[in-house]
């Protein structure tokens, strides 16, 4: 049987662990050569690159830009055409967090925020559209949160760079919607990744309680299914979004999110 995805090029940035990692298992399993990229150590990265590879028929390869620099993104973009092309599927997902009140927010995890969660976008999408018009088919998908259709305290930097990334969503998704090319974003709510699990502990002993009531104060707060989301959920959305059926769909912020944004 062909796979849905045979023939195209996958790059998803921030893919050594939690959401991304599951985003590429997911598109190499469809059939695409898939480019990882993000931080770790080497014995992180080639865990990484082996999981992939486990279900993959395309090439498996690995990039450490760091998202941080348009430079380095545009090496990415840029040796990826060389070897395939171009760049089929562009999944957004680097991403990092800081929380603390804006009187304390510490300029340089502005800055690093800004850097990764949105600029990082914007210069990735830009590199990467005209390949995808010279070839008339491409997949943006945009890895934002619920943070960027609602706010929480605290999170002012990301709020802020998720808010953003809805807006560049819609806005390049209008530019390129006739050239075969749909731009949409994925908003999820809390998902079961190490990243949460560290945040829920974390939390617990600096309020000096049991995990379990964090997870009901923080979690089941805004979720009404009282459960984290699966990072296969998000993987098997990225994959549709892929897929001719969603041809159709562009400019959406797609909330998967247990309920949170509905409320
Ligand atoms: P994670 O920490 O497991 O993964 C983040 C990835 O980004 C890692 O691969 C990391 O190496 C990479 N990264 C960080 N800084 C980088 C840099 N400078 N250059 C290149 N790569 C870099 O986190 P996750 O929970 O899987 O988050 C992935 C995305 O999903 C993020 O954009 C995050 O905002 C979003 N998200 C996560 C949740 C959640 O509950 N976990 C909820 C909503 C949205």
């Amino acid at each position: 049987m062909v796979q849905a995805l045979a023939d195209k090029t996958a790059v998803v940035t921030g893919s050594t662990s939690g959401i991304g990692l599951a985003i590429a298992r997911r598109l190499a399993l469809g059939g695409a050569n898939v480019v990882l990229n993000g931080l770790g150590t080497d014995d992180e990265i080639r865990a990484a690159v082996k999981s992939v590879s486990e279900n993959a028929s395309g090439e498996v390869k690995f990039n450490d830009a760091d998202m941080r620099d348009p430079k380095a993104i545009g090496d990415l973009i840029r040796s990826v055409e060389s070897d395939y092309e171009c760049v089929d599927i562009l999944v957004n997902n680097a991403g990092i967090q800081h929380v603390s009140p804006i009187d304390e927010f510490p300029p340089e995890r502005w800055d690093a925020i800004i850097a990764i969660n949105l600029s990082s976008v914007f210069h990735a999408v830009r590199l990467a559209v005209p390949g995808m018009k010279r070839s008339g088919w491409g997949r943006v998908i945009n890895i934002a949160s619920a943070h960027a259709l609602v706010a929480s305290p605290y999170k002012t930097a990301y709020v802020a760079a998720k808010h953003g990334v809805a807006g560049l969503t819609k806005t390049v998704a209008l530019e390129v919607a006739s050239h075969g090319i749909t731009v949409n974003a994925i908003a999820p709510g809390y998902v079961d990744t190490p990243l949460v699990e560290q945040q829920l502990d974390d939390a617990a002993k600096s309020h000096g309680k049991s995990r379990d009531e964090i997870f009901e104060e923080v979690v089941l707060a805004a979720q009404p299914t009282g459960r984290l989301v699966e990072q296969q959920d998000i993987a098997e959305l990225a994959f549709y979004l892929c897929g001719d059926a969603a041809a159709s769909m562009t400019g959406t912020i797609l909330p998967i999110d247990g309920g949170w944004t509905a409320k």
